[in-house]
């Protein structure tokens, strides 16, 4: 079931709405904010001379420093009498972003949340606890409004107080909860000290989680504790909050609202767009905002972007769940490597910890990636063949999977220096290295 019929148009269907919405937009920013007027003008484009949804790559991109830039009010569209709601960012490094809502912008925001509810399977018949939290951060009421819209019983519960959490759960019956993956493990915990039975004492049955990474182990692992269903959900601020993407029930690829919030893939290097399949960092335009409508913003989100037909329906574009940070990418011999990517290889593999270190070096004209990674405790460190045999079979892993040669180096356990609790990921050599 899907909640709005724009989620299964045609393709032809779709592109003309986004076209069309493209150029409102356009004209809009154009004509009422003279941040994009300036960037227009420097590049001698007009928004008449976007007449194509690929045109869109000849726009400039918008950075989160811009709207630090213009702290707090500079790239609103609309005068203040029309905006209804501010959000904002902490700020804790630098000026705060701040985005604003007029009651139309509330009314796509809730819609596309509703359509993120639907997908978990939510009607008026549910009872929602929303352990996401509340105030100045988008994500308490973005799930807040849109479960009133849907008329579902919401509890504002909010982040924290786990144990007021675990009663309210098993009291009120919640059938379905939000909030990030580490708090729904964190709970779990807690709900086993406090002698709770969470299949009898519980009846949830889907969760809708985001704002951190998961990894497919980590959702797994929820589904199977909670016994429920595990609904991922992507969004900034800057773009709308919570609901730019969901999971849906069929897969565990993201449905991103594109009729709304138009997507593409780019090479953070060189801002090249990237073809459907390949990994890069994803970049948003809003089609229909009008308080801060905003024009290819980078979000510093490495996804890919997938066209291929969903099983539940939706037509709509799926992107893969968040693989890293724009800005923790390596590129190694001209192979884009993120961390997390590493991680995810090593998370499979048995005898050997998480706590590694990657090092790039500069061989001669080439890069050079080496990773120190702890051995288990329990691995029979004395048995050197064994381990010879371990190394071999990571590297083999690493190549198949990243297609990059790793040197692999295996140490004892504690061994790699840690950074408040946590060993140091990444150290970057290469430019030390250049004369
Ligand atoms: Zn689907």
């Amino acid at each position: 079931m899907t909640y709005s019929k724009n989620e299964s148009l045609c393709a032809d269907e779709l592109a003309s709405l986004q076209f069309k919405r493209l150029k409102e937009t356009l004209i809009r920013v154009y004509n009422l904010v003279p941040f994009y007027k300036e960037k227009f003008d420097k590049l001698g484009i007009k928004p008449s001379d976007i007449e194509s949804l690929e045109d869109i790559s000849k726009l400039p991109f918008t950075k989160k420093q811009d709207l630090r830039d213009n702290y707090p009010y500079g790239l609103f569209a609309v005068d203040m009498d029309q905006i209804v709601r501010i959000h904002s960012s902490s700020g804790t490094t630098g000026k705060p972003t701040v985005v604003g809502y007029t009651e139309h912008d509330m009314d796509v925001w809730s819609e596309v949340m509703a359509r993120v509810f639907t997908m978990g399977g939510l009607t008026s018949k549910d009872i929602l606890q929303n352990s996401t939290g509340y105030g100045l951060f988008t994500g308490g009421l973005g799930f807040h409004t849109a479960a009133e819209r849907m008329k579902i019983a919401v509890i504002p519960s909010s982040t924290g107080f786990t144990s007021r959490q675990l009663l309210l759960l098993k009291d009120f019956k919640a059938t379905a909860i939000t909030g990030t993956p580490s708090f729904a493990l964190h709970m779990a915990e807690i709900a086993e000290t406090e002698g709770y039975d969470i299949e009898k004492d519980f009846h949830l049955k889907v969760g809708f989680f985001g704002a951190e990474p998961a990894s497919k182990g980590l959702k797994e692992e929820i589904s199977k504790i909670w016994g429920i269903d595990y609904v991922e959900v992507y969004g900034l601020s800057e773009i709308i909050g919570p609901g730019v993407a969901s999971s849906c029930k069929h897969s565990s690829l993201l449905h991103i609202n594109e009729d709304h919030f138009y997507p593409e893939i780019i090479d953070p290097k060189t801002g090249e767009v990237l073809p459907d399949g390949q990994r890069g960092e994803l970049v948003v335009t809003t089609l229909s905002k009008q308080a801060l409508p905003i024009i290819r913003y980078r979000t510093g989100d490495i996804t890919s972007l997938t066209r291929t037909p969903c099983k539940c329906g939706r037509t709509l574009a799926r992107i893969e769940s968040i693989v890293g940070r724009a800005d923790d990418m390596l590129v190694i011999n001209g192979v884009n490597v993120f961390p997390s990517q590493i991680e995810h290889v090593l998370s499979n593999i048995d005898g050997i910890t998480l706590n590694y270190q990657i090092i790039a070096k500069k061989k001669g004209y080439l890069d050079k990636l080496m990773i120190d990674i702890e051995l288990n405790e329990n691995i029979m460190s004395e048995n050197i063949r064994e381990l010879e045999s371990l190394k071999k079979s990571i590297q083999h892993k690493m190549l198949n999977n990243l297609y990059i040669n790793v040197d692999v180096k295996l140490v004892a356990p504690k061994s790699i220096i840690r950074s408040e609790g946590k060993a140091v990921r990444v150290i970057d050599k290469r430019r030390s290295d250049e004369v």
